[in-house]
């Protein structure tokens, strides 16, 4: 609720109806100018009444985030907006765009409280969970900021703020939101969420009747080494982790990507890449790498391009798939490394 006003972004056509007591097929009319059309001005909606309109005005609200700012990368290839929610909290999203694709990374928490040691978002502590219509709402909000032609379909991946496994109930209801037909409809199959690796989240996926994609940011496959740059680890060690993705495989047949991003002379050796292989033997998986994006005082390095490249073909030579992305808006992304992680795994199935 804004003051008074009911915040339609969130509701499920269902419960859009309820909430206002109008029939189903209203309910389905409002969610689809919202969410499949990008209509947030009632005015617009011309397929409801006069009167309808005048009320939806009086009592509701489409969604109640304010853009503070866009900033476009040199080429274009990703936007990157900063909203402010309601009750002041900040939290960023980006639009990035590779060929004719289009992928869009939304935050989960304003804040994070996994305070991974090489990452902006942790410095500034944890301040609350979003909401479903707070996360889902990032997505249409960015769609229509790079004016993207609604019939494109994005891939969405939960790389920004927070971790989505510490806001289970409202990342699921966000993505069942997105996936809705009379919304955005984007395929499961075109949806990931990136995980620390909470292993009690990777079961409850696991029994989620749907395709969306698993992602665990690993960055260490030894736990001393891992529990000083992902303090999660301490209280959820490798080995936890490793029970938890082999049952995932086993109950899903999914494969799940591994992330690991590259820090110079911490993690990025031919002793990281036996260890990882170690690891991941018998996982169904592949390994997305991603060069560090330097975050200012930091004690990190970003590794060499061929340092990155080595570990890539170490992995390979391995019997591990691997990709490495070019950096990609990194002009704008100072303070996030979620753009270069951001890809589209389908393609290497
Ligand atoms: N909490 C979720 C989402 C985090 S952001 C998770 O841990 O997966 C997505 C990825 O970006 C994670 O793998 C994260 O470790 C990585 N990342 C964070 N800061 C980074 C940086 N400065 N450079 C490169 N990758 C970074």
């Amino acid at each position: 609720m804004n003051g008074q006003r009911l915040r339609l972004m969130g509701l499920m056509p269902a419960q859009i109806a309820e909430a206002l007591a109008l029939k189903p097929f209203q309910g389905r009319q409002i969610f689809q100018w919202i969410h499949q059309k990008g209509v947030f001005d009632f005015d617009a909606m011309t397929n409801l009444s006069k009167p309808m309109r005048e009320r939806l005005k009086a009592e509701c609200t489409v969604q109640d985030m304010r853009v503070v700012s866009v900033q476009v990368s040199e080429g274009s290839s990703a936007t990157k907006i900063l909203f402010e929610l309601e009750d002041g909290e900040r939290v960023e999203s980006v639009l990035l765009r590779d060929g004719g694709r289009v992928t869009l990374c939304l935050s989960s928490q304003a804040g994070c409280p996994l305070n991974c040691s090489f990452c902006a978002t942790g410095m500034a502590g944890f301040r609350r969970n979003l909401d479903a219509g707070e996360i889902a709402g990032q997505a249409l909000l960015l769609l229509s900021a790079g004016e993207v032609p609604r019939e494109l379909t994005p891939n969405v991946v939960y790389m920004g703020m927070g971790e989505p496994f510490l806001n289970y109930e409202h990342m699921v209801e966000s993505i069942r939101l997105l996936m809705h037909p009379e919304g955005l409809n984007v395929g499961a199959r075109h949806i990931t969420v990136s995980t620390v690796g909470v292993v009690e989240g990777v079961s409850r996926f696991a029994a989620e009747d749907w395709q969306v994609r698993l992602s665990i940011s690993l960055h260490a496959a030894n736990d001393e080494l891992r529990s000083k740059l992902v303090p999660h680890n301490r209280s959820n060690g490798l080995r936890q982790l490793r029970d938890a993705l082999r049952d995932y495989g086993a109950k899903t047949g999914r494969q799940v990507t591994v992330e690991w991003t590259l820090l110079d002379d911490v993690n990025d050796g031919p002793g990281d890449v036996r260890e990882l292989l170690a690891f991941l033997k018998g996982l169904k998986v592949f390994v997305n790498l991603i060069p560090w994006n330097p975050v200012p005082g930091l004690p990190f390095n970003a590794s060499s391009r061929a340092k990155c490249v080595a570990f890539q073909e170490g992995l390979e030579q391995g019997g591990v798939k691997a990709t490495l992305r070019r950096e990609n808006g990194g002009d704008i992304a100072a303070a996030c490394g979620q753009l270069r992680a951001m890809h589209e795994p389908a393609e290497l199935e």
